[in-house]
């Protein structure tokens, strides 16, 4: 069956206390709550994954690492290996964010690296794709999505492929306020599920959860949300406000 997921990526921000309050009030919020086949994830920094699996043991609230490394293990002074997030049962990990591709250079083959590695270790990887502005306003936003795609994701095969969780993030509409319509977004959404049925067929297409982010609040996710296609979101701003996610997850 298809998972809904609502993901909170909380990038570089909050203190250890601040991350502490927010999960224990993302925890007390969703008590009792427990809906079938909706997910919550939140992703903090890599300091605070520890406090937060253990925090979310007893409950329904999964724990996600923002980013990992695309090396296995050894000499890389400051990396993170996916042996390492699930030696903390971490379950998922957000790769190709457009952040990382933008301020970290990552290029598509370390991305794939990634990809590979956290699979081997039981980790079902987010993968981010979308489109820059001017992409969009060239009519380029398919061709894009279409070889970020390809090139990261293509070479898996139908029994990993199935462990991978996407999330369209339209470049401009992230942490910019301005939020792809239900539309755009829907006719993108069809899109990628049609390019993962041509490839690894129909019923993974259909299993596979596709998320959108890119300035999805509590006032705009209940319309995405709803699109056919659209199966949770991937929260940035509005996932450090424990009301406005929650909000956010009682959108479906
Ligand atoms: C993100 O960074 O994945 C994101 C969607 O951010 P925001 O919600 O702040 O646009």
């Amino acid at each position: 069956m298809r998972k809904y997921i609502v993901a909170g990526n909380w990038k570089m921000n909050l203190s250890f206390d601040d991350a502490e309050e927010l999960i224990e009030s993302l925890i007390d919020l969703k008590k009792g709550d427990e809906l079938e086949g909706l997910l919550m994830i939140v992703f903090p920094s890599f300091p605070y994954l520890e406090l937060a699996t253990d925090l979310t043991d007893e409950v329904d609230v999964y724990i996600g690492s923002q980013n990992v490394s695309n090396k296995e293990k050894g000499a890389y002074t400051g990396e993170v290996s996916a042996s390492m997030l699930n030696s903390m049962d971490v379950a998922y990990c957000i790769v190709g964010h457009s952040e990382r591709r933008k301020y970290f250079k990552e290029t598509p083959e370390q991305i794939r690296e990634k990809i590979d590695l956290l699979l081997e270790q039981a980790i079902k990887p987010i993968f981010c794709c979308g489109e820059l502005v001017d992409e969009r306003n060239e009519n380029l936003h398919f061709l894009v999505v279409k070889a970020q795609i390809e090139q990261s994701l293509f070479h898996l095969n139908t029994e990993e492929i199935k462990n991978v969780v996407m999330a369209y993030e339209p470049v401009w509409a992230i942490g910019t306020g301005l939020t792809a319509t239900p539309e755009q977004a829907e006719e993108m959404h069809a899109y990628i599920r049609k390019l993962i049925s041509d490839k690894y067929g129909e019923s993974i297409a259909d299993e596979m959860s596709i998320l959108y982010g890119g300035s999805c609040n509590a006032n705009n996710a209940r319309n995405l949300f709803a699109q056919p296609n659209i199966d949770g979101g991937l929260i940035g701003g509005a996932s450090l406000n424990a009301d406005d996610f929650y909000r956010i997850y009682k959108s479906f």
